[in-house]
């Protein structure tokens, strides 16, 4: 098999650690005068409390809401019937409640952002003409889902599925060597990769880090090893017959499934 393209496959073997601080939460608060805006299916914000507040809003919405209600499911409108109904004595109340209720549904219900693709099933699956599994483009590097990719087994790294099945095999021949083959990082999230640049500077710069989003690690085709001189060699010997190689300078550690 040709040899994929060379590029920054940059990592380094110890500090996995944890995701990058704050880098999963990095969403604006959301306060002020526009929240109820924003998260309507709040229905807490409609409380009797609130109606003063909102009543106008109310009004100004009722068109939207008979639109959303004609919508809904004969129990979706039903619940939001009795809900209404139950309270018709308390005037706005039941008409805030309905518009909560109905409201809430409408969230609910609402188109979500688009699935992802499905995983290429393993048996079927192969590298692109880019060097990326097929089927992982569409996620993105770094933002595999965990279901997509394929435990080594008994080490809780995960890899591209054949990329994990020829670890196992790897693992094995080792093990029958008398070789210890130690795995200290696998698949590595996007998030991981801008933490393990600014703590470890990007490649090209001198330092052990692929550019976030271009590590091989987030497509799930590279470990990061824990080998003494002995395993070293035996992997040198015996990876690539595995599909495994060694293909980042500097970086003995590091080793990328090629087919
Ligand atoms: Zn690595």
């Amino acid at each position: 098999m040709a040899p994929r393209s060379a590029g920054p496959r940059a990592a380094v073997p110890h500090g996995r650690g944890s995701p990058a601080d704050g880098t999963r939460e990095k969403v604006a608060p959301r306060t002020g005068p526009d929240e109820a805006e924003d998260r309507p299916h709040r229905t807490k914000d409609l409380s009797v409390s609130g109606i003063d507040a909102i009543s106008s809003r109310i009004l100004e919405i009722q068109t939207t809401i008979s639109s959303v209600s004609r919508g809904l499911t004969p129990t979706q409108t039903s619940a939001a019937a009795s809900s209404s109904s139950a309270r018709t004595a308390a005037g706005t109340a039941a008409t805030s409640e309905a518009f909560g209720s109905a409201l809430a549904q409408a969230v609910a219900a609402a188109p979500a952002a688009p699935a992802p693709p499905a995983a290429a099933p393993a048996s079927t699956a192969k590298l692109d003409a880019n060097g990326i599994p097929e089927g992982f483009a569409a996620y993105g590097n770094g933002k595999i889902p965990r279901e997509a990719l394929t435990e080594i087994t008994g080490t809780g790294h995960r890899l591209w599925a054949p990329a994990a099945q020829a670890f196992d095999k790897v693992l094995a021949a080792a093990k029958a060597d008398g070789v210890t083959i130690g795995i200290t990082d696998s698949y590595r999230t996007y998030e991981s990769q801008v933490d393990l640049a600014q703590r470890k500077g990007l490649y090209s710069q001198g330092g052990l880090a692929a550019k976030p989003g271009t590590s091989d690690h987030g497509w799930g085709l590279s470990v990061d090893l824990n080998l003494d001189s002995k395993a070293l060699a035996w992997m040198r010997a015996n990876g690539a017959s595995m599909g495994f190689v060694e293909d980042v300078p500097r970086e003995p550690w590091h080793w990328t499934f090629q087919g």
